[in-house]
C-alpha cells in the first residue's frame, strides 16, 4: 500500500496507525533519510544536501534505497510506504520492484488536504528522532510536554518543518508529486480520502474506504504474523544521536 500526500497532510501518523492495524511495516523515506543524517552515514551526507533545503533526494538513490528495504524479511508479507514515490520515475521504479519481488499494489490511499490548512499543522509539529513518532502542540500534544510517549526520547522540531523550507517543499509536492495522484487514479488504484479533519477521523475515513478496497485484492492479512511489541524497540538507536 502507498500513502500520498502533501507535507503536513498526516501521512506519517496515518502510516503509524495502519501499521499497527495491518502488523505490515511501514517504510518512510523520509525517516529513513533522517535517520541517516543524524547518523552521518554516506547516505546521511548525501541526502542532507536535499532534505535541508526541502527539495527531492536523486530518484535513483532513492529507489535503490528503497529496493533495498523491500527485500528485507518484515516486508515479506506486505508494506506501508510513506512518502514513497513522489515521482513519476519513483513510480515506474515500484512496477518494477512489485514484478521482480512478486507482489500487486494493494491501493494508493491519496490524503487530500487543502494548502490554507497545511502550513498550520507544519509549524506546531514536534517529531521524536528516534522512533519518528509525529506531535502537534495544539491537536496531538504528547502526555509529557517535550518527550515522546512511544520511547521516552526528547521531542524536536524537524529541520525542514519551518515556514520557508515549507513552502519550498509544497512547490516540489505540486510539480513533481501531485501528478501521482492521476497517475494512479488511471490505474484504479487511488483511494482518496478527506485529510481535514483530526488523526481519528481521517483514520475512520480511511479504514473504511480500504475495507471496502482491499476486498479481491493483494495477500490476505494474517493477525498471527503482527509484531506486538512497541514500534519504537528496534529503531530506538538513535538516541542522543544529534
Ligand atoms: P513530508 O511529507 O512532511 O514532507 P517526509 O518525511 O516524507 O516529510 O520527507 C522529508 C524530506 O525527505 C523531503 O522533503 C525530501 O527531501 C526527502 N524525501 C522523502 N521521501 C522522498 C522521496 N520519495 N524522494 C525524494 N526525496 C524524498
Ligand atoms: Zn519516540
Amino acid at each position: 500500500m502507498v500513502l500520498l500526500g502533501p507535507p503536513g497532510s498526516g501521512k506519517g501518523t496515518q502510516a503509524r496507525l495502519l501499521e499497527d492495524r495491518l502488523g505490515i511495516p511501514q517504510i518512510s523515506t523520509g525517516d529513513i533519510f533522517r535517520r541517516a543524517i543524524a547518523l552521518n552515514t554516506p547516505l546521511g551526507i548525501e541526502a542532507e544536501k536535499y532534505v535541508s533545503r526541502g527539495s527531492l533526494v536523486p530518484d535513483d538513490l532513492t529507489i535503490g534505497l528503497v529496493r533495498e528495504r523491500l527485500r528485507e524479511k518484515d516486508a515479506a508479507r506486505g508494506f506501508i510506504l510513506d512518502g514513497f514515490p513522489r515521482t513519476i520515475p519513483q513510480a515506474r521504479g515500484v512496477e518494477e520492484m512489485a514484478k521482480e519481488l512478486g507482489w500487486e499494489l494493494d491501493a494508493v490511499v491519496y490524503i487530500n488536504v487543502p494548502e490554507r490548512i497545511l502550513l498550520g499543522r507544519l509549524v506546531e509539529r514536534q517529531t521524536c528522532p528516534s522512533c519518528g513518532m509525529m506531535y502537534h502542540l495544539a491537536n496531538r500534544p504528547p502526555l509529557d510536554e517535550g518527550t515522546c510517549d512511544e520511547c521516552g526520547s526528547s521531542l524536536e522540531i524537524r529541520e525542514d518543518d519551518n515556514e520557508e523550507t515549507f513552502k519550498k517543499r509544497l512547490a516540489v509536492y505540486f510539480s513533481q508529486t501531485s501528478p501521482l495522484v492521476d497517475y494512479y487514479k488511471h490505474k484504479s488504484r487511488l483511494v482518496d480520502i478527506d485529510g481535514s479533519g483530526g488523526v481519528e477521523e481521517v483514520f475512520k475515513n480511511m479504514s473504511a474506504a480500504l475495507g471496502d478496497r482491499r476486498k479481491g485484492f493483494g495477500k490476505p492479512i494474517d493477525d498471527k504474523s503482527k509484531d506486538t511489541g512497541s514500534n519504537c524497540q528496534n529503531k530506538g538507536e538513535l538516541h542522543n544521536s544529534r
